[in-house]
């Protein structure tokens, strides 16, 4: 007799969302080899009912395969059966991994990190969102009180992290209306996706059991305070040493932080398709409001696309192993395995080219002049999601990362969404990716 338990195999696609098919946990452990047979078709889904134009026919079918690692099962609430899933890779039926995979995109970028520079990339990511449905009138601002009217919330969502043992670090208010942000202890190439990914979908599941719903969108209004998805990252050689850490350079970034910057910046109007990869996400994207405008760097400088963050410690060896930079542009429309994977690509096509350091700004790029920044070389992020693709394509360093059949059909996707956004006012964009994301 089965107790109703369904053990989900998901898998991150192109719009971000963890699309997933289920079998009956008695069943789950003839699944664990070949996984579950699913159409590619589905592939070219938007985040709404429409299909984009795409190469797959009606007979191609990928397998979704578990990743045994990734298992997590959290059994905490009273009027649910446990939250349990898998993470899986896309496999061929002869058991390659398909070349369309998100999670695929970033272990290959991985492997390239690896195999170029001996270091591993360590990265974490902060989780900003909004509780919709919250009957409690909004509190001001970081107060004890916004934290306090949503104390079952923020319990629920402690105890189901913990459970899922993916590395809980901070729970709190933000600073828009009903915002919180919750953020992921740091992890080690693949694992840093898996904890985004996994604590995503925890929290939307404590704030559903509670009869809310979390937002990630990044944009709820158009006035509003924004969502981002900041990726703070740093290196480790292989005696676990921080090697983004260097006191003796400028700023202590090591020479090999310093060209892997330059590369992110570089390339950083371009990477914009994969990072902040929807329409409203450049409601979101811009000066003035701490999501960054510019491909800019600066220590401390939460309007610069890249922040190096040193550490507060005061002794020697924690000061070296807290220091990291944050990728600020992302937003959680994104699958973070084509965030990841878009940074550690975009920096190590910096350390291969030994790139120099771009100048530090310690202001608002914004507000220096055109011709200031000119000097400096700092360019604007892209205004558009359509502006962004462009980019993209003008950029053969990037285009060149994908598989051709994952890229085109990464694009006609983007396409689709560009199109069916087309005649929306930003206030009916805001509400119809609030209402998916
Ligand atoms: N909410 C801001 C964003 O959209 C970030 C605020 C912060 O620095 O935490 O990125
Ligand atoms: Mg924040």
């Amino acid at each position: 007799m089965s107790d109703g338990e369904i053990v989900l195999l998901t898998w991150s696609d192109y719009v971000g969302f963890m699309r997933c098919r289920g079998v009956p946990v008695e069943q789950i452990e003839s699944r664990m080899e070949y996984g579950l047979g699913w159409a590619v078709a589905g592939q070219a889904q938007t985040p709404f009912a429409d299909l984009a134009p795409n190469p797959w026919g009606p007979m191609l079918e990928v397998r979704q395969v578990p990743v045994p690692e990734t298992k997590t099962r959290i059994d905490i609430w009273d009027d649910a059966p446990a939250y349990h899933f898998y993470l899986c890779d896309s496999k061929t039926n002869d058991g390659q991994n398909w070349d369309c995979c998100t999670r695929g995109f970033y272990k290959n970028a991985l492997a390239a990190f690896k195999a170029e520079t001996g270091l591993d990339f360590l990265a974490a990511f902060e989780h900003e969102f909004m509780l919709v449905g919250d009957p409690l009138p909004p509190a001001p601002s970081f107060t004890l009180e916004t934290m306090r009217n949503v104390a079952k919330f923020t319990s629920d969502v402690t105890k189901a992290l913990t459970q899922a043992n993916v590395g809980l670090e901070t729970v709190e208010p933000e600073f828009g209306v009903h915002q919180y942000e919750i953020t992921s202890a740091p992890a080690v190439g693949i694992h840093a996706a898996e904890r985004a990914i996994i604590t995503r979908e925890v929290i939307r599941e404590a704030a559903r059991r509670l009869g809310y719903r979390a937002t990630f969108t990044p944009k709820v209004d158009p006035d509003g305070v924004g969502n981002g998805a900041h990726v703070h990252f740093s290196f480790l050689d292989a005696q676990g040493n921080n090697a983004t850490y260097d006191n003796t350079q400028p700023n202590n970034a090591s020479v090999v932080a310093q060209q892997f910057i330059a590369g992110v910046t570089r390339h950083m109007p371009a990477i914009c398709a994969l990072t902040s990869p929807s329409p409203v996400s450049y409601l979101r994207l811009g000066p003035h409001h701490w999501a960054c405008g510019y491909a800019s760097f600066g220590v401390q400088n939460r309007e610069a696309a890249i922040r190096i963050c040193p550490s507060p410690a005061r002794d020697a060896a924690a000061a070296a192993k807290g220091f990291n930079l944050e990728l600020r542009a992302p937003d959680a429309t994104a699958s973070p395995y084509l965030v990841l994977g878009a940074l550690v690509l975009a920096g190590l096509q910096g350390i291969r080219e030994k790139l120099p350091l771009p100048a530090s700004v310690d202001e608002d790029p914004a507000d220096l002049t055109d011709a200031q920044r000119e000097s400096l070389g700092i360019k604007a992020l892209p205004s558009s999601l359509a502006e962004a693709l462009d980019l993209m394509d003008a950029d053969p360093i990037v285009r060149a990362w994908m598989p051709a059949t994952m890229y085109e059909s990464y694009v006609s996707v983007k396409r689709t969404e560009i199109e069916l956004a087309k005649d929306l006012t930003d206030a009916e964009l805001c509400k119809r990716y609030a209402d998916v994301y």
